[in-house]
């Protein structure tokens, strides 16, 4: 009996450790099974997750794309447009070069019908300076610089300030320098030699001749003398103011019209013509006198008469 309860016990012990190891087994299966719903819901879940990246992605790619074409499409118009404004701004430069061109063209019309051709004018025994001619302005020398300082002359005003220039330098570098006449009208040339018949009856013509007086009507010819000499002589040549204005009086504007020699008039050594500044120069560069040069070479010098 004993031996029989102690196996029975044993068997219920056994069938009770089944049970319960098959129930722990079930718990741990049906668990197992639980994760694994969860688990693959999850990864459903993650994979929508990608498949949304994914296409996200994509279609930010794609703007990307566009985006980039329109910039593409931006820049070519921007590139247009700049070489539109280059080709207005050069345009532009060209109508300035232009308006400039004509406004100098005017500028150059304007001083040249201001200025008397006559002022480079050659004269010569058959081509005088018409009687009525009378500079545009005269204004009166400074005294000072007269071999008679109670005297008026006059000269041409676009002159003065050359003569003048040059007496002050004359003056500084100790040179004895005076003018003796300037201009003078047709009426005092016609005095000076009814006065010159008078003494040398018709050999006038010899010291007075029209071709010299002309310049002087212009108002912008001067005879000059030294206070030693006080006259018109030809000795002028020797001495220190000859030697002073046939080295700086181009710079001047002036020059000698009658040298030695010359075929066209008398040698006049203290008879000094203004032709401005840049002809006054060149003749004296080439070694040339004013009346050398053909008169149409001349009057391309009538625009630049007065400048410096
Ligand atoms: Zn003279």
């Amino acid at each position: 009996m004993k031996k029989l309860q102690w196996r029975e016990l044993l068997i219920i012990g056994l069938i009770l450790l089944v049970l319960s190891g098959s129930t722990y087994g079930w718990f741990l299966f049906s668990n197992f099974k639980d994760m694994e719903v969860t688990m693959e819901s999850e990864i459903r879940l993650l994979q929508n997750s990608v498949r949304v990246l994914r296409e996200k992605f994509t279609s930010t790619t794609e703007v990307n794309s566009e985006l980039v074409t329109e910039l593409n499409q931006e820049r070519g118009v921007s590139n247009n447009l700049s070489q539109d404004l280059q080709t207005e701004q050069a345009k532009n430069t060209m109508f300035e070069s232009q308006i400039k061109e004509i406004s100098g063209t005017v500028n150059t019309l304007q001083k040249l019908s201001q200025t008397d051709e006559e002022l480079l004018s050659k004269y010569s025994k058959v081509y005088f300076l018409n009687e009525n001619f009378i500079p545009q302005l005269l204004t009166r020398i400074n005294a000072q610089y007269l071999l008679d300082n109670t005297a008026t002359k006059q000269i041409h005003a676009s002159v003065d300030p050359f003569l003048s220039a040059m007496m002050e330098a004359a003056s500084k570098d100790g040179i004895d320098l005076k003018i003796v006449s300037a201009y003078r009208s047709f009426e005092d040339q016609a005095a000076v030699k009814t006065g010159y018949k008078v003494l040398y009856g018709s050999g006038a013509n010899q010291f007075s001749a029209d071709q010299g007086y002309s310049e002087h009507q212009l108002g912008t010819t001067l005879d000059f003398t030294t206070t030693k000499l006080r006259s018109l002589v030809t000795s002028f040549d020797k001495t220190d103011a000859y030697a002073w204005l046939s080295a700086h009086a181009y710079t001047y504007g002036f020059v000698l019209s009658y040298p030695k020699e010359n075929v066209y008039y008398q040698y006049e050594p203290w008879h000094w013509r203004f032709v401005g500044v840049q002809l006054a120069k060149r003749l004296h560069d080439e070694n040339k006198y004013f009346y050398d040069l053909a008169q149409r070479d001349i009057n391309e010098y009538l625009i630049t008469i007065f400048d410096r």
